[in-house]
């Protein structure tokens, strides 16, 4: 377990003091660990991308436009990257980053050894960047999100704020079901949730500084659910408005199925409610049952007693559905400690820009 007292005083990890007020503690703000001067912060922009040929050569010309403009008015340091997580893409969508990294520095990117998820290539993307940067802001590739809210972002960030949520305004370009079921799933996650609060219409578009994602790295849980995790972690944090658009080009990557998958992956790894609200249906149905059988035994007892068929059936189809539905719901639970003590690793980089220019480099000279 992780206490973090007041501010920035010690950390104390399974009861060892690890980082104390006088010295230099990993969850210190950048700029107090460099000597307390301010200077200006290092963004890494963090974008997973899977299959995204199309929007590609799109987007990364505005997001460049973006990192730019923000380099140039001083916002942040002319070491800031745009940072592509390729997640194991089938079309060229890798051949794509290398290229753009080549014609500029600007852009670098990893690549995933194979398919993970939308969250698993986003948290490599966190922590490839977390000891490279002061701040990171994760953005989806295809354009859906406002990049100009990006300048809100950093100006909550220079006010204090070490996590910041990009929260949509409204959600007029969604279809009537997208917009209904979302909510529900928002409402659902946050009774269930508890103390900590999920930010309704936030999805992974955010700035993270990189104080607070290495106190995020301590969360080493294998089943992901970013936008519940976060204010998890805590510290000063706010959210600011924009209007999401229209996708640019390619197509959702989030059918149905995988938002359902999603939206129960993030209700069972934030809560255990679910396992509770079982426990009194048991309750409940079981005193039901303890009525039922006074009023049986009464009524064999005066002499009434009936043929009473569809009534048994009744009450076996009902009382086996919900127990099959009970164990459904603990199997999941069961499932997901399953996948959590085998502790796998959450993603696997196979490929940097970096490294993929030095192999054609050598085979250059090797050829010369
Ligand atoms: N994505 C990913 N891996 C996946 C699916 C999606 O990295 O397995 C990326 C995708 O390239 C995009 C982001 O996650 O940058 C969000 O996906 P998408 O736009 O398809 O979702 P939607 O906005 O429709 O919910
Ligand atoms: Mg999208």
């Amino acid at each position: 377990m992780v206490i973090l007292q007041d501010s920035f005083a010690c950390v104390i990890l399974h009861g060892k003091v690890v980082g104390e007020r006088t010295g230099i503690s990993k969850y210190m703000p950048v700029e107090k660990r460099s000597g307390g001067q301010m200077k200006k912060p290092v963004l890494y922009i963090v974008i997973p991308c899977y299959n995204e040929q199309e929007v590609l050569p799109i987007t990364s010309k505005m997001f460049l436009a973006k990192l730019m403009e923000l380099i140039e008015a001083g916002k942040i340091d002319e070491e800031s990257r745009i940072l592509y997580v390729n997640d194991g893409s089938k079309d060229d969508t890798w051949k794509l980053i290398v290229e753009l990294s080549r014609q500029n520095e600007h852009y670098i990117g990893i690549s995933q050894s194979r398919n993970r998820g939308h969250q698993n290539a986003l948290l490599a993307g966190l922590m490839e960047a977390k000891d490279k940067c002061d701040v990171t802001i994760s953005i989806d590739c295809d354009g859906q999100d406002d990049i100009n809210a990006m300048d809100d972002m950093l100006e909550e960030y220079r006010n204090g704020c070490e996590i910041v949520y990009g929260v949509r305004s409204r959600r007029d370009t969604d279809t009537w079901f997208k917009r209904t079921t979302a909510q529900g799933f928002y409402r659902i996650l946050n009774y269930l949730a508890g103390d900590v609060k999920i930010v309704y219409n936030h999805a992974d578009y955010r700035l993270v500084s990189s104080r607070a994602l290495a106190a995020f790295a301590d969360f080493k849980e294998v089943n992901l659910f970013l936008r519940g995790m976060f204010p998890l972690v805590g510290f000063k944090s706010t959210c600011v408005y924009y209007e999401r658009h229209e996708r640019i080009a390619g197509e959702t990557h989030y059918p149905l199925s995988k938002m359902l998958s999603l939206a129960f992956d993030g209700i069972t790894s934030l809560s255990s409610k679910p396992i509770r609200m079982i426990v009194l249906l048991g309750i409940f149905i079981s005193l039901i049952s303890f009525i039922g059988v006074i009023w049986s035994v009464a009524v064999r007892l005066l002499g009434f007693s009936v043929d009473g068929w569809a009534s048994i059936i009744s009450i076996i189809c009902f009382i086996g559905g919900i127990q099959l539905l009970c164990i459904g719901v603990v199997g999941e639970y069961i499932g997901k400690i399953y996948m959590e003590v085998k502790a796998r690793p959450r993603y696997i980089i196979s490929e940097r820009t970096a490294m993929t220019h030095d192999k054609e480099e050598e085979s250059c000279e090797e050829a010369k």
